[in-house]
Parts: structure tokens; sequence; C-alpha cells
């Protein structure tokens, strides 16, 4: 048996498959596209899209050419939308793949046309209009000159549209009037997209926060990420799991004199003889230096929540078992819970982004990290 890891990220893909179940049932008719960026939000792509698609998922959806060719990689076949995606970039093995592709432009349906005449075979398109996020997506002005040329190229079989679909600015929020202006928005750019192309087209507009509140937006597809891993961006959704933990184990026990400062800066100093326990994470792993700073971070030892005390570091944080000589039972070796699912009381994810002011989607994919990076080194 290996040795026991130093920090461990956990992942429970029951409640990957629990959550999916969830959100299968409560989008009813509509499609689920199970959202796996960013390496499945730092959960591992690969795990949760086989998992997702076997709890009844029928598509997945990524932000990169390159994490879409990772999941058919490893044999994934199911419907695979990527969309975000740089000038210049080669097409062709995605469309000979089917992943389908996002198209916000004119210059973005060029690259994928040529993708398509490379790959011998049309590329499957779905079109971005932006109805008031002002990010990626085709501005309503430029729509109806979209069109023609997606109708230009449908014509020429490079192209095959399937959808028409835009993303929300307040889904977190779901009585904001955006919401309905956006979709008005939408509605109106469908309907020309279905006129101008002759043909149906699917709609999707819903992330987690719009899939879990307002049925209304459901339409043909919803593509729910952070709910698929447990995390709720909305409130009410108790029905989720949390299927990420981040674990550790301590390094050191000893006590140190009343009056002495701990960790970097001394923002923390010891009230009394002190018994600390020493953790090997830090910032490094994920953790938030700032944290440290809120004077209320806390992790779970030995099943209790004990505050850690001073400044996080690079590799490493300090936790308060109390006044030495205390019979706190810790010893070196003894898990330490950072954060988990919550149910004991312990430490979540969210929690760590109420006390610093973000949200938990930054907490998962920090910690996860971020494959996705190219690194250049130059001599
Ligand atoms: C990330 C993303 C989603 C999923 O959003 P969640 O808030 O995590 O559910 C859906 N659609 C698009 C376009 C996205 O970029």
């Amino acid at each position: 048996m290996s040795a026991p890891a130093r920090a461990e990220v956990r992942i429970d893909l029951g409640a990957i498959r629990h959550n999916v179940r969830h959100l299968v049932l409560l989008g009813d008719d509509a499609a689920v596209m199970v959202v796996v960026k960013a390496d499945g939000y730092g959960h591992g792509a690969v795990d949760v899209a086989r998992t997702a698609l076997d709890a009844g998922a029928r598509w997945l959806g990524v932000c990169t050419l390159e994490e879409a060719a990772q999941l058919r990689a490893a044999g994934i076949t199911a419907p695979v939308l990527s969309w975000l995606h740089v000038p210049d970039e080669d097409f062709t093995g995605a469309v000979a793949t089917g992943v389908n592709l996002g198209v916000a432009s004119r210059r973005d349906l060029a690259a994928v046309a040529g993708g398509a005449r490379a790959a011998g075979r049309p590329a499957r398109i779905h079109l971005k209009i932006d109805t008031g996020l002002s990010r990626n997506g085709c501005p309503p002005h430029a729509w109806g000159d979209l069109l023609d040329a997606v109708a230009a190229h449908t014509e020429s079989g490079e192209v095959e549209p399937v959808a028409v679909w835009t993303h929300f600015a307040h889904a977190d929020a779901p009585a904001h009037p955006t919401i309905d202006s956006q979709t008005d928005r939408f509605d109106e750019a469908h309907a020309a997209a279905t006129t101008r192309l002759g043909r149906p087209l699917m709609a999707h507009l819903a992330n987690s926060a719009a899939t879990l509140t307002r049925p209304d937006l459901h339409r043909d597809l919803v593509r729910p990420g952070i709910a698929v891993y447990g995390l709720d961006p909305v409130g009410g959704g108790d029905h989720l799991r949390p299927a990420m933990s981040l674990r550790s184990r301590v390094a050191l026990v000893k006590t140190v004199a009343a009056g002495e400062g701990v960790s970097y800066g001394h923002i923390w100093s010891t009230p009394t003889d002190r018994d600390l326990a020493l953790v090997p994470v830090g910032y490094a792993d994920g953790v938030p230096r700032v944290l440290g700073a809120t004077g209320r971070f806390e992790v779970a030892v030995g099943g209790r929540c004990r505050p850690v005390v001073g400044r996080v570091c690079m590799d490493q944080v300090v936790v308060d078992l109390g006044p030495a000589g205390t019979d706190h039972g810790v010893v070196e070796g003894d898990e330490v819970l950072l954060f988990g699912d919550g149910r004991d009381g312990g430490p979540t994810a969210t929690e760590w982004a109420d006390l610093i002011g973000t949200i938990h989607y930054e907490i998962v994919t920090g910690v996860g990290g971020r494959p996705r990076l190219h690194r250049t080194v130059v001599a």
C-alpha cells in the first residue's frame, strides 16, 4: 500500500450521480448537458462525464477544443458542445469526432466551415446570441448578417445548424428583470433563426441557477455545471450533495509557550501555553491565503472543527488545539478535513467562499487545479 497522501482532493462520484439524477428529474422534458469545463470544475472531467452520462445526462459541455478532445480520447462518444475558441483555431479534429461547436461571429463560422471541409463532413453548430451578458455571443445587430452566412454554409453542406443558445447575467437572482429581457431577446433571435434557416433549432439558455429556479426557461436542453458538483448557486438547492472534499493529515503536534507569534507576520500569538497542530497544505494547494486573515477559518481534526491560526503559508497552516495539556486527543497522522460535504457540520467550500467574499466555483476550481494552461518556457 502506498503511503497516505500529504493532501488529497477526494471526489465522491456517488454525489455526482445523485446530483445529476436530481437535475434530470427537475429538467423534466429537457435534456441535460452536464458542463465539465475546467476539468469538471476541478473534479476530473472524464470521471464526471462518465458518471453523469450513466446517471441520465445526454450532453456534455466544455469551454475549449482541448477539453472536448480529452473526452473523445477517453472514448466518450456522447454529444459534446465546445463554445469558446480563439482566432485561427483548427476545428478539423473536433468536426471529425462530431463535437458540436458554438458559433458567435462570421469569423468563427468561417473557421468552423474550414474545419468541416478538412474533415469531409458538416460541422454541427450552436449559434450563440448575446442577449445582454455582453461576453461571448453575437450581438443582436449582427444576428441577421450571421444568419445569412450560416444559410450559405448550410446550403453548401459545410455546417448543420442545430441550436440557438444564450447565457444569463443574473441567473443567481431568479426574479431579476434582466432574465425576462434576455429571454425576450433570445426568443426573437431563435424565431429569426428558424425562419431564416428553414428548420427547427433547439433552444438552450439555463445554467444551474436557472435550471433549479426557472422551469419556464428549461426549453430543449439545460446546461448545469456547479449544481452537478453539489454546490448551490442560488439557495434552495438542498437536494444537492457536494462531491469534493479536501483532506490532509497532521504532520506535527507541539506545545508553544504563551506569548509567541505564530506563522508569518505573527498576526496571531498564543494567549497561553498552547498545543498546535501543523497541517501540510497551503495556498500552493488552492487554500486561499486571505482565509487566514479572516480569523474565522476552521478545519475539522478528529471530527471537531478547530481554528486555523495565523497566516496561510504556501505549504502549511497551523491549527490551535487549545491550552497545553488539554485532552484534545489529536496525534500526528490524524486526518484533517479542510472542507467536505458539510453533513457532519464540518467546513464546506461554500463557507470558505462566504468568508472571503467569493463564490464556491472559485474554491473548487482553485483546489482542483487548471490543467488547461499551456506552459511556455522562454530561455
Ligand atoms: C459555465 C457555463 C455553464 C454552467 O454554469 P453553472 O453556473 O456552473 O451552472 C452553462 N453555460 C455556459 C455558457 C457556461 O459558460
